[in-house]
């Protein structure tokens, strides 16, 4: 059966009828705790009908009363509130695999409950609150019918933070900004460690996921999931005086300017995307929540067999744009086939310089290789001028799914859409529409030039990533990103990686590119291909650098799995260093960065791997060289490591 919003409506109408709300519904405030009773989520209305949400963990507070509310074109839904009635509180489970990402098999249990409110015109909205012992999830419902369409025109959402609260956070950027007015684009550097309150420097606010550390350590990632067409992706308003962020919609500039409303148009019944907020007294639940899949619909794909996570060849990082041709494509095939990766990508304007029929014989003599072809596209529409090609065959419906019936004639397995540029609710239709045609031709997508997976992986599997990150392509373009980029890369695990695949292009080993220096070392280089996950792994890397590699990075390159089982966080703290422990079948991979300019030295509990494992450690040798050390079980249980200054390690432990 496939899953609709209407469906998870009607079980709350049902539970209703059944009787489960409860009778003194006068109360002005109640509360629902996670499972484990640690975390704690207060509601109430305030004397002028407001509703506010407050969460503690531990006894701790970590959102002070915290505004709630949406206001309609036609009704508000932000004050004179009064509480109709309030569900009783039940246990949620689910349990689901994923093909990629951080965990295969997630498992979610939550505490359940539901709040009516009415305003005076007896419009009804339900706040939905789920609390899980890693966090937060709530939505708003309006539960009654309608046949007209309305607008959300505002949210009154808000986080409210103690003043004394650090963040992590990313800005966000103007509406067809930048280079061909492809932004925003989820590409800056974070304002990392920064006092709560500030205003983001280009004036949109801050994108989402946003990391938090409130005075009593307690650790809290803030971001939206599930979005679907209904509605659009948020962010955090620019103005957060005294520590409070509110939710923002989309720069009105975004995807076709005036076109495209800012407010999104929804239908009755309705039920909005999820907030969700990660809570920890550590770093571990930020890094292996899979809360972002855990409330997103399930998969609506009938088959998804085609979806193989892996990793990819990829020519453009070091050659640019007019390097998509045939020999080009052919060297980057025998390298792929070298270091038995699943794919390579041949990215823009390949269909100027190899054209579709010599590309079709290409993907025929790559799959005698072992090797599955991807192929590059711009998003287009009006909303961007980059003149990359092929163009205008993404936008629109019939023409879009006529290329997928080409592609997948041709044998060719994925695509990378660059350049959409937006969170409108019309660029989350145009997402949806073309993860839902590309699964009908068996065809797996990864988007750049884009907005971050929000929940979607779970429900269209063939999403195998995203960029929505500053990637590695900007350390090859000026020296300034290449000097940020060992500790830009210890603050991603914690932000951008940690709600869904992330699409850097990881791992250069040649000091010098595109006349910029590399400031990181060897073994940093290796760690990303495990510190960052994506279902399709692109490496930066090109054949020359072959001959840099020693043997047995040659062989864990060739083995890294690009999907795991389980991940775990292991040390680190974001914009310093990083560990971070992952499994697939009975082999742990743990591996760290360090993103200061000092060595730093430290001592790992690695007290989850099994006894009598031992391990190999891969770290930086002398005057850029990797150097590989036998880990006996002893000193593997107590491994003390010491990174360079801007250096890494990987352990692969053998079972
Ligand atoms: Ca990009």
């Amino acid at each position: 059966m496939v899953k609709n919003r209407f469906t998870l409506i009607y079980m709350v109408w049902m539970s209703a009828f059944l009787g489960l709300f409860c009778t003194g519904c006068t109360a002005m405030s109640d509360s629902v705790s996670s499972p484990d009773g640690k975390i704690q989520v207060a509601f109430s209305l305030t004397d002028e009908g407001k509703p506010v949400y407050s969460v503690r963990m531990d006894n701790k507070e970590v959102l002070k009363p915290s505004p709630l509310g949406l206001v309609r074109n036609d009704q508000s839904f932000a004050e004179k509130l009064t509480l109709a009635n309030v569900f009783k509180t039940e246990t949620v489970r689910d349990q689901y695999d994923m093909l990629l990402g951080k965990k295969k098999h997630c498992r979610y249990q939550a505490n359940r409950k539901v709040f009516t409110l009415k305003n005076p015109q007896g419009g009804a909205m339900q706040v939905i609150f789920q609390v899980s012992n890693d966090g937060v999830a709530f939505r708003y419902a309006f539960p009654d019918k309608s046949d007209k369409t309305c607008s959300v025109t505002r949210e009154q959402t808000g986080f409210a933070f103690d003043a004394e609260t650090v963040s992590w956070l990313h800005p966000m950027q103007p509406g067809q900004s930048g280079w061909s007015r492809t932004q925003p684009s989820y590409e800056e550097h974070y304002a990392i460690e920064q006092p709560v309150g500030k205003p983001s420097p280009m004036k949109e606010g801050w994108s989402f996921p946003a990391l938090f550390k409130t005075p009593d350590n307690v650790w809290v990632l803030l971001c939206d999931t599930d979005v679907d067409g209904q509605y659009c992706a948020t962010r955090l308003a620019h103005d957060s005086t005294g520590g409070i962020y509110h939710i923002a919609f989309p720069h009105p500039k975004e995807h076709r300017g005036e076109q495209d409303p800012v407010s999104p148009e929804i239908q009755l019944p309705f039920v909005s995307p999820w907030r969700i907020i990660v809570i920890g007294r550590t770093l571990s639940p930020v890094i292996e929540s899979t809360l972002m899949t855990d409330v997103a619909l399930p998969s609506i794909l009938n088959e998804a067999n085609f979806v193989k996570p892996g990793k990819a060849a990829w020519h453009w990082l070091r050659y640019s744009d007019e390097s998509s041709t045939l020999p080009v494509a052919e060297q980057f095939l025998d390298f792929a086939a070298k270091m038995k990766w699943q794919y390579i990508l041949i990215d823009a304007n390949w269909d100027n310089n190899i054209g579709y029929e010599k590309m079709a014989d290409f993907v025929q003599k790559a799959k005698t290789k072992n090797v599955d072809v991807i192929l590059w596209y711009n998003s287009n529409g009006p909303w961007n001028d980059a003149p990359m090609s092929p163009k205008n065959r993404m936008h629109e419906k019939s023409v879009r799914r006529e290329e997928f019936a080409r592609l997948q004639k041709m044998g060719v397995k994925g695509v990378k859409v660059d350049f959409f540029g937006g969170d409108k609710q019309a660029t989350m239709q145009l997402y949806i529409e073309l993860f839902k045609d590309a699964a009908d031709f068996g065809i797996m997508v990864n988007c750049h030039g884009a907005t971050i997976p929000r929940g979607w992986q779970r429900t269209y599997p063939n999403l195998v990533s995203m960029e929505a990150v500053k990637g590695m392509e900007y350390c090859t373009f000026d020296q300034r990103n290449a000097d940020l980029q060992a500790q830009h890369c210890t603050v991603l695990p914690f932000t951008r990686n940690a709600i869904g695949s992330m699409d850097f292009t990881p791992i250069v080993f040649n000091p010098r590119i595109r006349g910029v220096r590399l400031k990181t070392t060897l073994a940093f280089e290796l760690a990303l291909s495990v510190v960052f996950e994506s279902g399709v792994q692109h490496f930066g890397l090109v054949p020359e650098e072959f001959e840099l590699m020693p043997e047995y990075v040659v062989k864990f390159l060739q083995t890294v799995p690009a999907a795991w089982d389980t991940t775990r966080f292991v040390d680190g703290y974001p914009g310093q260093y990083v560990v971070i422990a992952r499994k697939s079948g009975d082999t742990w991979t743990i591996a760290g960065i360090n993103g200061t300019n000092d060595k730093k030295s430290i001592s790992l509990d690695l007290s989850f791997i099994p006894d009598n494992a031992s391990g190999t450690l891969i770290t930086d040798g002398a005057d850029r060289t990797f150097s590989q050390k036998l880990l006996e079980k002893s000193a593997l249980r107590k491994a003390t490591i010491e990174m360079q200054p801007r250096g890494g390690f990987v352990i692969i432990v053998n079972p």
